[in-house]
């Protein structure tokens, strides 16, 4: 195991008035939990305000969690995983830290936004071989950097380049660059391939999964989309309104999505099942009930076809379904 999510919450305080007193909170996440484990891709899907950016943000430590905890196994621990994890939340001590910001990596999705327009590849790929003192040498930071920009598929003479100078597809080739450059246990994907034309995508997922091999990290991979989804995960995680509603392998999810939410977004995909589809069957209806104002009971009751009165008061836990499998519904779980 490199990472154990404990019931994190994150909420988001809604400021107000001159005093900016708290009026409110935006509930991103709701006491969402999962293990990630070496070599292994974990999947997010949901509709877009589901959550699925805020959880990659609060692992790769850009926001803070409102609660819960983040174990992580550091590297030469993995035996007895874990009693040797840190708690990393409310972490402060710094090699712990440090050792988490090295083996954790981000890659976004708008690869235009993410490079510093005003640095050479070359420097932005330098700089946390630089932060972190990797290399002992000029010479051997050059070296390292031209290796890294090979590793990605591009020419060790576009270190002296621009961002501007490339296009969405070979900057998201240098953001992973950047990415690999520590030799991170895990890299949070968020929406990676969603700003690339089609003919790219598959390209940069092909990448993604050549260097999973290669170095065996864990992906935390978020996306909207589904079929790329399927394509790259071991384990799918559903998201709604900042809760977990099911996780299961691409296989059991697709061919047998136990949650409704889940059911809905499956026949929402062009294409998919088109003999098991029937004229006048329903799929997904409406927006999302506003985070600030979650409905009461199970967050997906509101948009439910099979909503029972039970349904609009008690709040269904993510429970185990068989081997491997959870999900969040009262038609599922008594
Ligand atoms: Fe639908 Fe009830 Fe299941 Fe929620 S708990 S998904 S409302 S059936």
């Amino acid at each position: 195991m490199i990472l154990k999510v404990d019931k994190v919450k994150k909420y988001f305080p809604i400021k107000k008035g001159i005093f900016l007193l708290t009026a409110g909170y935006v509930r991103a996440l709701e006491e969402v939990s999962f293990e990630i484990s070496e070599g292994q891709t974990i999947g997010v899907v949901g509709e877009s305000g589901c959550g699925k950016t805020t959880l990659g943000r609060v692992i790769a430590k850009v926001y803070d969690a409102t609660s819960g905890r983040i174990f992580y196994t550091p590297h030469g621990k993995e035996n007895n995983a874990i009693a040797q994890a840190a708690e990393i939340r409310k972490n402060t001590e710094k090699q712990i830290m440090k050792n988490y910001r090295k083996d954790v990596q981000m890659i976004f999705q708008d690869p235009y936004n993410s490079l510093d327009p005003r640095m050479t590849i070359g420097d932005i790929l330098a700089e946390p071989l630089q932060v972190h003192k990797v290399c002992s040498s000029e010479a051997a930071l050059n070296e390292t950097v031209s290796q890294l920009l090979l590793k990605v598929g591009l020419y060790p003479e576009y270190a002296s380049r621009y961002p501007h100078e490339f296009s969405g597809g070979q900057r998201q080739r240098i953001s992973i660059a950047r990415a690999i450059a520590l030799h991170p246990r895990m890299i949070i994907c968020d929406e990676p391939t969603s700003a690339l034309d089609v003919s790219v995508q598959s390209q940069i997922i092909n990448l993604l999964k050549d260097l999973q091999k290669e170095y065996q990290m864990a992906y935390l991979f978020i996306s909207h989309n589904l079929d790329v989804i399927y394509h790259v995960s071991d384990w799918i995680m559903v998201m709604y309104l900042g809760n977990v509603v099911e996780i299961a392998t691409p296989e059991a999810l697709f061919e047998d999505p136990l949650h409704p939410y889940t059911s809905a977004l499956m026949k929402a995909i062009p294409n998919w099942n088109p003999e098991e589809r029937s004229l006048g069957e329903t799929t997904l209806q409406g927006e999302p009930p506003s985070p600030i104002a979650p409905p009461s009971g199970c967050p997906f009751h509101t948009r439910c076809e099979f909503v029972m009165e039970r349904c609009k008061t008690d709040k269904p836990r993510l429970s185990e379904i068989g081997q491997d499998r959870k999900v969040a519904c009262h038609l599922r779980v008594q």
